[in-house]
């Protein structure tokens, strides 16, 4: 880890507690204080929420920026009352959002049943929502499959056994469950598969970079499934995750021909086509007309088709943000290896260089593991500063890196980003798009137990979200 200097107690750059600060702060609409009057006063924010499912956490209404807010509210106030652990990090997840997106499939892909990849984010909000709208689950392990299956209301037959290198005894636990559809692609999975589960109807996983058959090995693979009395059904393909040309559909639809061609020769007649999922969300539009395009060209007949998807970042990305709490905050050190002088007018010079390093109470080992595993870059914003969420426009603001709570060096949050410059300890930063790959799992409601996960049905759509929530509980589901 670098060397870094604490900062002095009163930072030159907040000398601006000073007459200005005080002044604006005075005028500013937006204080805690005010914040918290006036939502007592609305009710509807700062409400207690609706208990649709006795095991999960209330279900609030309302935009999730104002929960954002409420939470850091109840957090400040917790932590006046010294409870430990008070202002750790939370989410935000709104479901409508999920919603949204799900009438965004539907609108685009409508012949296509999605089965949300659980692996995205195992949340049982989002997996009782979209086992209520209808949707399939991709499980990779056994794990999964419980979480799935101990909802309730979910057949076994809305569940795809994706993860083509299985342990035998998940084949045979699975079966057991009645999961029966399973992804392969190679030789020594068909022999476990024989022995744990025979009568599993099986997909050919092809051409990914992980997983999945090369092109040329497809016709021993099939020969040997057919040797062995095997199902196969189908071909799944995964584009790979985080997928930014969408022209790649094109491709792998059209290969998919070729082993569904490749499957008749074997003596199979394939019915089920599996696209994957790696579905973008500023891209869906477009990877959907490149998809039904190409779907339509190589796959015109379609009376006795089954088609299927695999998306997870798409549906719940956007749903989740985050707010962490800034507990330190250091200036970096010149380079060592420098004359303390000439390092110290580079740092002068260099404009460009992060000048503070903020330290959250969330990191790479926790909600960012994003960054580590799925490659994504986070962009931090302000949420609350000196007491209040207004944040002003004309806040001068600098270069900053911000730093998870480890001690570790790849704990990097953002190793360069703008924030004002007043931003300070105490301070709470947001972060949207949280929803995908990262660590949110809700603990247990119990009416002591803080929530790290506060859920709201939104702003927009929140009536429709809860009626099936309720809906489906109704029906004796997801309790
Ligand atoms: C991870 C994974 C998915 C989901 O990918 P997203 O990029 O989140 O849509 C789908 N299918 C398989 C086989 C996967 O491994």
């Amino acid at each position: 880890m670098s060397p870094v200097e604490t900062l002095p107690a009163i930072n030159p750059i907040d000398f601006s507690l000073s007459t200005q600060a005080t002044r604006l702060q005075e005028t500013w609409p937006t204080t805690f204080n005010d914040f918290y009057t006036r939502n007592n006063q609305t009710d509807v924010h700062a409400s207690t929420g609706d208990i649709i499912f006795p095991s999960l956490p209330p279900l609030h209404q309302g935009h999730p920026d104002v929960h954002l807010r409420n939470g850091i509210m109840s957090s400040m106030r917790s932590a006046e009352d010294h409870e430990p652990d008070s202002e750790k990090a939370f989410f935000v997840a709104d479901l409508s959002q999920v919603f949204h997106q799900h009438m965004r499939w539907r609108a685009n892909l409508p012949e296509i049943q999605p089965f949300y990849a659980v692996k995205c984010n195992p949340d049982p909000y989002v997996i009782r929502l979209l086992a209520a709208l209808g949707a399939g689950f991709d499980c990779a392990s056994l794990n999964e499959i419980g979480k799935v299956l101990d909802v309730g209301g979910i057949d076994a037959s809305r569940i795809i056994f994706a993860n083509p290198c299985k342990a035998v005894s998940f084949i045979r636990n699975a079966a057991n469950k009645g999961v029966n559809l399973m992804t392969f692609d190679n030789a020594d999975e068909l022999y476990k598969v024989k022995r744990a589960n025979p009568k599993a109807k099986l997909s050919l996983c092809a051409f990914g970079i992980k997983f999945g058959a090369p092109l040329n090995v497809v016709p021993s693979l099939l020969a040997k499934a057919k040797e062995l009395e095997l199902e196969v059904v189908g071909v799944s393909f995964h584009v790979g995750s985080g997928c930014y040309d969408p022209s790649v559909y094109t491709d792998a639809v059209h290969r998919s021909r070729k082993v569904f061609d490749m499957g008749k020769q074997a003596g199979y007649d394939f019915t089920l086509l599996d696209v994957g999922g790696g579905f973008e969300d500023a891209l869906f539009e477009q990877a959907a007309m490149y998809l039904n395009k190409a779907i339509n060209l190589y796959f015109p007949d379609r009376q006795n088709l089954k088609l299927i998807a695999e998306p997870g970042r798409f549906y719940v990305s956007k749903a989740f943000k985050l707010a962490a709490h800034i507990i330190a905050r250091r200036a970096p050190l010149p380079d060592p290896s420098k004359p303390a002088e000439e390092a110290a007018a580079k740092v002068e010079e260099d404009a460009d260089q992060p000048k503070v390093m903020y330290y959250i109470n969330d990191g790479v080992y926790g909600a960012f593991n994003c960054i580590l595993f799925d490659h994504q870059v986070i962009h931090p914003y302000v949420l609350s500063m000196n007491n209040s969420f207004h944040i002003s426009a004309s806040e001068p603001k600098g270069v900053a890196s911000v730093w998870g709570p480890t001690c570790d060096s790849i704990d990097c949050v953002s190793p360069k980003t703008v924030l004002p410059e007043r931003l300070q300890v105490g301070d709470w930063l947001g972060f949207d798009n949280m929803g995908a790959y990262t660590v949110c799992a809700a603990s247990q409601f119990n009416g002591f137990d803080v929530s790290n996960v506060i859920y709201t049905s939104g702003g927009m759509g929140s009536a429709e979200v809860k009626d099936v929530l309720e809906d489906f509980a109704a029906q004796g589901h997801g309790l």
